[in-house]
């Protein structure tokens, strides 16, 4: 890739990076989350002794350093995208999006980042990010190469593929939620020991169950079902076309080394509790597992959005800029 021609523009749209970014009006905010995790421990008897105790967030010690650090990855990826627009003026190549796949799977049309590092981020705050023209050019290659032999629209196929997207990135916050559950019994912060230990060195491989299931839950989605209505085996066939092409972990969403979705999903749990790659075998019943059910926990208290990068925000005069710094 091209570096340091667009150097002037990043360092623009970095320094007003939010007015690029559009808010789903209405979605709530982290401590609701939080909340309705305590609530739902609340209401479970097994738990409920647990709970005495527990009366304020969780989340009360942020690691700072870290949350820097991730601020910074994140904004090098923006700055990748960015310069892969411009270096293509305007419409990215194909070439140029395969290779950003396999270097970042799904995450190279969305992204989700966590409360746990991002909820005091004014910048970059928590919640999914979906990037519009990766998720289109990706969705009409798709539809050339599999979706019109499956007798789908185009159209159908990038609210398919938008609402994949979508469902992925999803999973990665039931995924903190799940972990937050852990740290309210716990009495202990350990999302960033789980992905110190687990999701970091499992990362670009078969092993790596965080994606693996992410994409498991993609194929079974009542929630894209619902959005799209592309009958399931049809939107089985063209999202497993999709998946053979993604990198290890994504195209590894059978989790036949560790027989199968369901299977994968109790290990994953544990994994989680108890932040290791091998943890000690412990009975996961619906609590205990990660829920990737749409309806209890409910979806509409993630912030979503959406970064555009071919359409700068137009503004009426230079005050705005002037009042934003
Ligand atoms: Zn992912």
């Amino acid at each position: 890739m091209k570096k340091n021609i667009f150097k002037e523009e990043f360092n623009w749209l970095s320094r007003h990076l939010p007015e690029a970014l559009i808010q789903t009006p209405g979605q709530g905010n982290y401590e609701n989350v939080i909340q309705s995790i305590i609530q739902e421990l609340q209401n479970n008897q097994e738990f409920a002794n647990d709970l005495i105790e527990v009366n304020r967030l969780p989340i009360h010690v942020p690691e700072i350093t870290r949350w820097e650090s991730n601020e910074v990855s994140f904004e090098s990826l923006f700055e990748t995208l960015l310069e892969m627009y411009n270096s293509s003026e305007g419409s990215i190549s194909m070439e140029t999006l395969s290779a950003l796949t396999e270097d970042l799977g799904r995450e190279a049309f969305g992204m989700y980042l966590p409360m746990h590092y991002y909820f005091q981020s004014r910048k970059n705050p928590w919640g999914v990010y979906l990037f519009p023209e990766a998720i289109f050019q990706w969705a009409k290659n798709l539809y050339q190469v599999k979706g019109k032999s499956l007798g789908l629209s185009l159209r159908q196929v990038e609210l398919a593929f938008t609402y994949a997207v979508f469902r992925h990135e999803l999973f990665h916050h039931q995924v903190e939620c799940f972990s937050t559950k852990q740290e309210v019994l716990n009495h202990k912060v350990n999302y960033n020991a789980y992905g110190d230990n687990v999701n970091g060195p499992c990362s670009k491989s078969e092993d790596w169950l965080e994606e693996a299931l992410a994409e498991a839950t993609v194929l079974n989605s009542k929630h894209v079902y619902h959005n799209t209505k592309i009958k399931a085996p049809i939107f089985r066939k063209l999202y497993e076309f999709d998946l053979k092409r993604m990198p290890a972990g994504y195209r590894d969403y059978h989790c036949r080394k560790f027989g199968g979705p369901e299977k994968a999903h109790k290990l994953f749990a544990s994994q989680i509790a108890q932040c290791k790659i091998n943890p000690i075998p412990a009975p996961a019943t619906k609590m205990c597992t990660v829920s990737a059910n749409e309806f209890s926990n409910s979806w509409k208290k993630v912030p979503i959005y959406m970064v555009n990068f071919k359409k700068p925000k137009s503004i009426k005069s230079p005050r705005e800029i002037f009042n934003y710094n």
